[in-house]
């Protein structure tokens, strides 16, 4: 059997709907992304939504909307995707690490208060796999030494913790609709924010610092005539996409239960091997499972992560590694960051590997799945 890493999964529905927009002689942004934007919030409880481009625009825009300048710090997990380290540095301000939590890959509050200075403008949690941070711990944090939070929830709709959903939480909330998440548009993201006016400043800054819905003249809704307030960015999302999020969202719920279905027998499958870590919502958290991040007890193992990986290449199923934290890469060097610093992110990141976790996957290729992990496990003990 050979089993991807993922498979989007892009319904009849979804194509059709896709078809009506071409069809309709208006592509870009429009009709069907207002609606998008209005059933997002609402299946957020957010009062405002901003769709655009990618969840890094969407990282940018809120770090922008904040003020976020040069001579700013803002605290990101060590271990994330680069793309919420990067979109700190767009802003000329200065990305600090705080090391993450061994279970669950999320920030570890306690290592997020102490990274604080007092240039810390905001902090980005990044809820891993779909798994919610610690909101109010993180939110209290933050309250009390004057910084903003802008969640990452790139793997995290839907999710919630404490019954709050996940994009009703933070001052702003940042949604990716890539290829690989668990609601895709191809690309695209989202922002969410209680916050009128800076939902306002929002839709501004993603179409080149233009009037608010100046991109509606061409509807013959309102005059030719527009301004630019302010430096903006070309960060909008189009009418295409939006009418593959409008069905995508409509089976969201189906979908996560689908995920967490598959994630569940994962963790019960590999719960009985002392070699094995599963991964664990924690109490009073409703993960999206955006990804199914199994650990490797490496003191009962003969092999490596990276063996262990190309073992399971060897039997046809592809994994993936989720992150590589960020002080490994090049661009980051030279700003005083090494592993030592970052226990635990070094400690996950020799031990993770994630697997195939997406709706659609049979019954068969989950069995699979098993099979393997189980069966390297078990013929390369320590
Ligand atoms: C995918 C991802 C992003 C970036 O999303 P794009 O929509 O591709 O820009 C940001 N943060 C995390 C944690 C991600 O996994």
């Amino acid at each position: 059997m050979n089993i991807p890493f993922h498979r989007a999964r892009i319904t009849p529905d979804e194509i059709d709907a896709v078809n009506e927009v071409l069809r309709s002689g208006w592509i870009t942004m429009g009709r069907a992304t207002l609606a998008f934007e209005e059933r997002f919030a609402a299946a957020v409880g957010a009062p405002h939504a901003i769709a655009v481009s990618s969840c890094t625009a969407a990282l940018h825009l809120a770090l922008v909307v904040l003020g976020v300048g040069p001579g700013d710090e803002v605290i990101v997990p060590a271990d994330t995707f680069v793309a919420t380290a990067e979109a700190v540095e767009y802003c000329g301000a200065r990305p600090v690490l705080a090391d993450i939590d061994r279970d669950t890959h999320c920030v570890d509050p306690a290592a997020l208060e102490r990274a604080i200075t007092p240039r810390t403008r905001a902090v980005i949690p990044v809820h891993f796999a779909g798994q919610p941070c610690d909101m109010a711990a993180i939110m209290d944090i933050a309250q009390r030494h004057g910084a903003r939070v802008v969640d990452d929830a790139a793997h995290a709709f839907p999710a919630s913790i404490g019954g709050a959903a996940i994009g009703s939480c933070a001052d702003l909330t940042c949604f990716s609709f890539y290829a690989t998440k668990t609601l895709t548009t191809g690309e695209g993201g989202m922002i969410t924010t209680r916050n009128p006016e800076w939902a306002d400043a929002l839709a501004t800054l993603r179409l080149h610092g233009m009037s608010r819905d100046a991109w509606r003249r061409y509807s013959g809704e309102t005059s030719w005539r527009y301004d630019v307030t302010r430096l903006g960015y070309k960060y909008n999302t189009t009418d295409i996409a939006a009418a593959i999020g409008l069905g995508q969202l409509a089976r969201a719920d189906a979908l996560r239960d689908e995920r967490e279905r598959i994630a569940q027998r994962y963790s019960r499958a590999f719960a009985a091997d002392a070699a094995l870590i599963p991964y664990a919502v924690r109490p009073g958290g409703v993960c999206a499972w955006h990804l199914y991040p199994l650990k490797l007890n490496l003191d009962s193992l003969a092999v490596d992560r990276d063996r262990f990986m190309a073992l399971m290449r060897e039997r046809g199923v592809a994994t993936s590694v989720h992150f590589i934290p960020l002080y490994h890469f090049t661009h980051f060097k030279g700003r005083g960051w090494s592993p030592d610093g970052f226990p635990e992110s070094e400690w996950v990141f020799a031990r993770e590997v994630s697997l195939p976790l997406y709706p659609g996957m049979t019954d068969a290729e989950v069995d699979y799945v098993i099979d393997a992990v189980l069966g390297i496990a078990r013929a390369n003990r320590r």
